[in-house]
């Protein structure tokens, strides 16, 4: 735990996560070059460090071509269109962002020498056959539905990781990144969370997909940022799962962000989305023994912290 990052490259650093790692770099005395084209990232998460000299932004695109001068010892890959609403969007951004772009960055940390950490996701397993989800299990993906861009995307992200590890001794960490949330999400997101959030303080219906009866498992950022920092400092090149096992119904989900709003909105049912898995919950036996990493925020506490950035912080912003 003890090497000093002094130059790393986080692409998708003025996103949600990538900011958060932004900061946590910072503070950890390295500098941080975001490459970010910003489709759904935003200046505005990262306006905090303009006036910092080790903080620099790049609004180029990962897919395309880019480079970077001088050392680099650690390029974290977070470019993605991570909201199921953004990559239904942006299907071939988020399929290009996740081949090319994926490639593209394995090509500079291995030009760096540098290590390498690819924001992978617990969508690899898809609608998961096996519960919780070890990191030994296939998944149970659909390669011609909607979500597949992003799913698929993600797996090839893997074996392209592996491949370049394989093949020309890349130095690489693969992060299985289940849902996560707090401050610094978009109103437009889409995502459960701050989509509930927003309907709960408008007091408008809180729109529930399907019977509501499905689950996620959701994490607090600041967990996730530390269990991220540990997995990039360990010796651990296999995928990890990171996430809070804690597991809930998004019906339960929405009643739980309306209390945390104080809100009196109705729950309103709508159609489910197309393959929308049913339940996901990551089994975290690897990271505890790897990394001595666990999700300590309650969820109650994660919502009330990021309900309070999304009433003050947001308009403070
Ligand atoms: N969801 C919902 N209402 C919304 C947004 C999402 O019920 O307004 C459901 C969605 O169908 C899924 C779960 O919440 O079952 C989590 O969705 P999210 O988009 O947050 O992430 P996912 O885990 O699907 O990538």
């Amino acid at each position: 735990m003890t090497w000093a990052l002094s130059r790393v490259v986080v692409t998708g650093g003025a996103g949600f996560l990538g900011s958060h790692l932004a900061d946590r770099l910072l503070a950890d005395g390295a500098e941080v070059i975001c490459v970010d084209n910003l489709i759904t990232g935003s200046r505005h998460n990262v306006r905090h460090l303009a006036g910092d000299p080790r903080f620099t932004l790049r609004t180029d695109d990962v897919s395309a071509a880019w480079t970077i001068d001088g050392p680099v010892d650690a390029v974290l890959h977070f470019a993605s269109l991570a909201s199921p609403v953004d990559y239904l969007r942006h299907p071939l951004a988020t399929l290009e962002v996740g081949t090319l772009g994926t490639r593209n960055a394995l090509r500079m940390a291995e030009d760096k020498g540098a290590r390498f950490l690819m924001a992978s996701t617990s969508e690899v397993y898809g609608d998961p056959a096996v519960h919780p989800q070890t990191e030994t299990y296939w998944g149970n993906v659909n390669p011609i539905g909607p979500r597949s861009v992003y799913d698929e995307s993600k797996r090839v992200s893997e074996s392209f990781t592996m491949a370049f590890n394989r093949a020309r001794g890349v130095d690489v960490r693969i992060a299985r990144i289940f849902n996560t949330f707090g401050p610094r999400m978009r109103e437009q997101d889409g995502r459960a969370v701050p989509q509930f959030i927003t309907q709960a303080l408008a007091g408008e219906p809180i729109t529930v997909y399907g019977d509501g009866s499905q689950t996620r498992s959701l994490c607090y950022v600041d967990d996730l940022i530390e269990g991220l920092m540990r997995l990039l400092r360990s010796n651990y090149t296999l995928p990890v799962n990171l996430g809070n096992p804690h597991e809930v119904t998004m019906l339960e989900l929405a009643g739980l962000v309306r209390d945390s709003c104080s809100s009196e909105s109705p729950i309103e049912l709508h159609p489910l989305p197309v393959d929308d898995p049913k339940r996901r919950c990551p089994d975290v036996t690897v990271a505890r023994r790897e990394l001595d990493w666990q999700a300590n925020v309650p969820l109650e506490e994660a919502l009330r912290r990021t309900v309070a950035w999304w009433r003050t912080g947001r308009a403070a912003d």
